[in-house]
């Protein structure tokens, strides 16, 4: 069956009456830290034209303000500004003069992160740099100016449409709250004056763009503070926006400074997809949904359900540029899946302006500078190792015309990746295995499983180049009694290899520390594949709506009988080095499950009463019946070494080049630029 009868929602075209999307998947909005950068215009152009030729229906650009108090970033407001974003928009019409480009108007009130930021009154955000100014009614009108300023400019620069973000804690949704407007002029106190400003931005911006432009307008739908919008306040609002001039009306959820994970892998595919089900009863303009949705048939289920009439996917498309081509095609198992890590995405976005890009594809933000080009003299290649590292260079080179043969000792491929896909809330690890071992097969490569590479065998075969992505081995800590039965290396606790008893201790706190500790006090299903339980898990209330989705709804935590102590020996706060928008979460759970989490740790001895430590000096003794080591790891490099001594040109990549502080990201990268290059 072709993609297009298997998804007949999805590649059903939308009719705006003056326009058409040829397809209900639009690429959300993802500021990339290209908007910053010196030569950022035409990468971007480069970035959105890939994602044009892809297939996806519409694209919307990353944040842009309207002004310098709305944001650091490269702001819109002048005709010299706008003549760059042709840049943009020449290029994705040139890519696929059907795909609609819209500018995201992105005015960040208290979170600009500079001393000139504004809101409607001087409330710090928790996450704020700095306390904002107060607007007088004037700087108010002023505001509201610069947006329609801003989008005229956009309109005239090229782009099919504007949106505005009115949610997440930035400008607009700061006038809707209590907490965050104290004013008591028609801009502050009852509902109607706090709906005001964001109203008033969408009537001036219709009436500066005219009719025939598309509109969209971000809504808070379920912004999950304590105290926030009420059921009919988004309702209310949402009218209101419609009445104002919006042609479609996109759903967002939380504000950043909320204590509740809204895009991060342990939260259900397409979990808040029902909000904006319940939304669209009340609304005439279409619906855009998204959060979590990151396959064609996910899409389809939204929108077959009547949840929403487009379905936006923003990371997806760092992943995977040609995801609705692959799915209109029936290729859906090539797609190479958003896993909604955030590792090279928002952790570098919300890291200080680092550039953004993807961990599963590192040419996301990338395309003018990692180009896999086909080679005009292919090479026989020996790739030694089938984990992330081995298995990205592998598909790259074979992709680039290069023959390939795969060695791994293991009966299946993954490495490292078969480890994570074990750990609750961590299931979308299937999915990267499932698009390798597609991939291997249609790119030709050879696969050896169960075959322990040799030095000597490699030379006699002939390769041009043997790639030794070899890995890693775990570290062994030098401690006495670390070969006591009650010590438990990570593989196999995780592999489930080893009898885990009632009171453990996680001696190392790293990401697989913390992945140990989620796995031995899990209990029932995991929240990442099931709404119900993720709800539950965090206190939110989808069906009634108390004010936020979260007023009043305590978090249930379901947790195992152990009683788990996770240590270091540093004397840092446990998980400080965990991703930037996910670390929190972790360490909430676990928390809540009672995880005694222990820094400042000297390492004694293992006996039968259990770990011996010093914590700050003293002597303790945690009397537990395991020891998990999660202590990190060092490169296997033996079969490198080998290489070297035989005279064969070998490359070394992933854990067994650097095992400090490996993850996949870097494994991948450093492995698709090797690929690239070879
Ligand atoms: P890691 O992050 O480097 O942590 C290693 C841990 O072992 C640290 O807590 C370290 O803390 C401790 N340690 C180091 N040497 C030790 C020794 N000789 N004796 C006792 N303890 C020692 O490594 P990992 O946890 O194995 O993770 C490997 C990589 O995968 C990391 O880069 C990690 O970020 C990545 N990963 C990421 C995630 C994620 O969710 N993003 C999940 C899993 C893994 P002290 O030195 O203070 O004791
Ligand atoms: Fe998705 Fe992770 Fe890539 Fe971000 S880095 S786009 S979350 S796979």
């Amino acid at each position: 069956m072709s993609g297009t009868n298997r998804y007949p929602h999805v590649f059903r075209p939308l009719d705006l009456g003056f326009t058409q999307l040829k397809n209900r998947i639009l690429m959300g909005s993802m500021h990339t830290g290209l908007e910053e950068a010196p030569d950022g215009f035409p990468r971007m152009a480069a970035y959105y034209a890939e994602r044009a030729r892809g297939g996806v229906g519409m694209i919307i650009t990353g944040g842009i303000p309207p002004n310098v108090e709305g944001g650091i970033g490269s702001k819109l407001s002048t005709p010299e500004e706008a003549a760059q974003h042709r840049l943009i928009t020449e290029a994705v019409h040139a890519a696929d003069p059907s795909v609609k480009i819209v500018m995201q108007i992105l005015h960040t009130g208290p979170l600009a992160g500079t001393p000139a930021c504004v809101a409607p009154s001087p409330v710090k955000s928790r996450i704020g740099r700095y306390t904002p100014n107060e607007l007088d009614d004037a700087g108010i009108e002023k505001q509201i100016a610069d947006f329609a300023n801003c989008a005229a400019l956009a309109k005239g620069a090229g782009y099919d449409g504007v949106e505005i973000i009115g949610s997440a804690g930035y400008l607009l949704s700061t006038f809707l709250v209590r907490k965050t407007n104290l004013r008591t002029d028609r801009w502050g106190g009852p509902w109607e004056n706090r709906m005001r400003f964001p109203v008033e931005v969408v009537r001036r911006v219709r009436e500066a763009v005219g009719p025939d432009f598309i509109l969209i307008f971000r809504i808070s739908a379920m912004d999950m503070l304590d105290g926030g919008l009420a059921w009919d306040e988004v309702v209310s609002l949402a009218q209101a926006i419609e009445a104002a001039g919006a042609n479609i009306i996109s759903t967002h959820f939380c504000w950043h400074e909320a204590p509740v994970p809204t895009i991060a892998t342990m939260v259900p595919r397409a979990a808040f997809a029902g909000v904006t089900g319940r939304l669209r009863r009340h609304l005439k303009v279409p619906m855009i949904t998204s959060n979590r949705i990151n396959m064609p048939q996910v899409a389809e289920d939204v929108l077959a359900r009547g949840d929403a009439d487009l379905v936006s996917m923003a990371r997806p498309m760092l992943a995977d540029p040609e995801l609705v081509n692959k799915a209109a095609q029936g290729r859906e198992d090539e797609i190479n899946t958003c896993i909604g890590c955030n590792q090279a995405c928002l952790d570098h976005t919300f890291g200080g302006h680092q550039q953004v890009s993807c961990l599963v594809n590192p040419r996301a933000c990338n395309e003018t500078r990692l180009k896999y080009l086909p080679v005009a003299s292919p090479k026989r290649l020996a790739v030694i190792g089938a984990g992330p590292a081995g298995l990205a260079f592998a598909t790259v080179a074979a992709q680039r015309g290069h023959r390939v043969t795969l060695i791994d000792a293991a009966a299946e491929i993954g490495g490292q990746f078969n480890l994570a896909k074990r750990i609750p809330g961590k299931e979308e690890f299937h999915e990267t295995l499932r698009y390798f071992r597609t991939m291997i097969a249609r790119l030709g490569i050879t696969l050896r499983l169960n075959t322990r590479a040799d030095a000597a065998a490699l030379k006699a075969e002939g390769f041009d180049e043997v790639i030794v992505a070899t890995g890693i081995a775990p570290r062994r800590p030098d401690i006495p009694g670390i070969t006591h039965p009650k010590v438990v290396p990570y593989i196999d606790a995780i592999l489930g290899r080893k009898t885990i008893g009632r009171r453990v201790a996680i001696m190392g706190a790293g990401g697989i520390g913390f992945d140990v500790a989620e796995l031995v006090t899990h209990e029932g299903t995991s929240a990442a594949v099931d709404i119900d339980v993720f709800a539950r898990e965090w206190g939110i209330d989808f069906q009634n709506h108390p004010r936020g989705g979260v007023t009043g709804v305590q978090p249930v935590v379901a947790r195992a009988d152990r009683e788990v102590i996770l240590m270091q020996r540093k004397a840092d706060a446990l998980g400080k080095n965990l991703g930037r928008t996910t670390g929190w979460t972790h360490r909430m759970v676990l928390n809540r499950r009672g995880v005694q989490m222990v820094g400042g740790v000297e390492y004694l001895k293992i006996d039968d009463a259990g770990l011996h430590v010093r914590v700050n000096g003293e002597p303790k003794l945690f009397a537990v019946d395991t020891v998990i080591v999660c202590a990190g790891q060092t490169p296997l490099r033996t079969l490198y070494d080998e290489l070297q001594a035989a005279g064969v040109s070998a490359h070394l990549v992933g854990g067994a080049y650097e095992a400090a502080e490996l993850d996949a990201k870097r494994a991948i990268d450093q492995a698709s630029r090797l690929a690239a290059a070879v």
